[in-house]
């Protein structure tokens, strides 16, 4: 398949790991940010392939696993409002809360429906009049536009029963907020690529010029992170520590100006709490003043919640990347993605979840 294949050439990937294992000399850890990335490194045996030189570590880059309990309660309080549609993508309704998840609460008798987009939410709102529709905005910059063009959209046709819970997260700062806690010392980052195809490359500079650590924005398919991988041995040997794109078929520099725009007209910037990683400055997104009208905060009283997390789910931890799921007493027994305790085990793109199907050892 074009586009696909030439990227998970094998002869092309044994040359790339050869390349790599003689030029990485010293131990060192990577980080790769994005839950994609984890899975794609887990699928294709990428870990086993590498090197005893090179650690590769998971980092938070799963929005569905970041999402904190407090505001999964959110969207299950507004579930058992009467006259209310949740409209959600699918990963979300399994995430447990403190003491429901929407799916029990679908089971329940509250409307929630699965959507692929913004699009199919929007429909459901033109389609319910006399219902409040909200849309449950989870993700970073790949997502956000796309929900600041629904409340657009919603604006402009005058829709006035569609609402968003902005549970959106922002990626430089909390990578900030993570090399900076200096809780785990890292040698190289692998960034996000379709993050970076929105925000493009500039925002992750920061990374060396701040921290000295190296950064390669990576693709998703193997030969891609390969390559990310090493270009950041190479970086590291010769002691230097910049940002590099590996995947610039699809970033660039200064980004998707449109995207970047759209989602700057709709949303600001503001503190939010990351599963695991607590308040991050600046790091997610709230509605602006003028489209509070949208801003299902604003518009439900949502009454705040007791939160109580599993006491024995390592979720935070793992997301920070001080421990792994074999760290975690629950992994495969109490805990699979059948029967996930925590959202890294429901997340397609959660570390968990990863292991568990593809298998792996914990690197640390
Ligand atoms: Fe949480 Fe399950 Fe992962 Fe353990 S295995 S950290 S319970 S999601």
């Amino acid at each position: 398949m074009k586009y696909i294949d030439e990227y998970r050439d094998t002869d092309l990937g044994k040359a790339l790991i050869k390349r790599i294992s003689s030029i990485s000399k010293r131990p060192i850890k990577l980080m790769e940010f994005c839950g994609g990335h984890t899975v794609s490194i887990m699928k294709h045996g990428i870990r086993q392939l590498l090197p005893p030189t090179i650690r590769m570590l998971s980092g938070p880059g799963c929005p569905v696993c970041v999402t904190p309990v407090a505001d999964i309660d959110k969207a299950v309080a507004l579930a058992r409002m009467p006259g209310i549609i949740i409209a959600t993508f699918g990963d979300m309704v399994r995430v447990p809360g403190s003491g429901s998840t929407l799916q029990k609460e679908k089971a329940d008798g509250a409307d929630v429906r699965i959507v692929y987009s913004t699009q199919d939410a929007i429909e459901i709102a033109r389609q319910n009049p006399l219902k409040s529709v909200v849309f449950i905005g989870v993700g970073f910059e790949t997502t956000a536009p796309t929900v600041a063009a629904s409340v657009l959209e919603a604006a402009n046709e005058g829709l006035c029963n569609y609402y968003i819970l902005s549970l959106h997260k922002l990626t430089p700062p909390v990578m900030k907020a993570l090399l900076t806690s200096r809780e785990i010392e890292l040698d190289g980052i692998i960034c996000p690529g379709h993050v970076s195809a929105i925000t493009g490359s500039k925002p992750y500079e920061f990374i060396g010029a701040e921290h000295n650590i190296s950064a390669v924005i990576s693709g998703f398919e193997p030969l891609d992170i390969l390559l990310a991988v090493e270009m950041l041995v190479k970086q590291i040997e010769e002691g230097r520590h910049v940002l590099e794109n590996a995947y610039p078929r699809v970033v660039r520099y200064e980004g998707n100006r449109q995207a970047i725009d759209i989602m700057n007209e709709v949303f600001d910037a503001a503190d939010s709490t990351w599963r695991g990683i607590g308040i991050v400055p600046d790091s997610g997104l709230r509605l602006k003043d003028k489209y509070s009208a949208f801003d299902s905060e604003k518009i439900f009283d949502i009454e705040p919640t007791d939160v109580k997390e599993h006491s024995g789910c390592i979720c935070g931890d793992i997301l920070r990347g001080v421990k792994g799921p074999h760290d975690c007493k629950l992994f495969g027994s109490v805990c699979d993605p059948g029967h996930p305790v925590g959202p890294c085990m429901v997340s397609a793109e959660g570390t968990c979840s990863a292991y568990y199907l593809y298998g792996g050892e914990d690197e640390r």
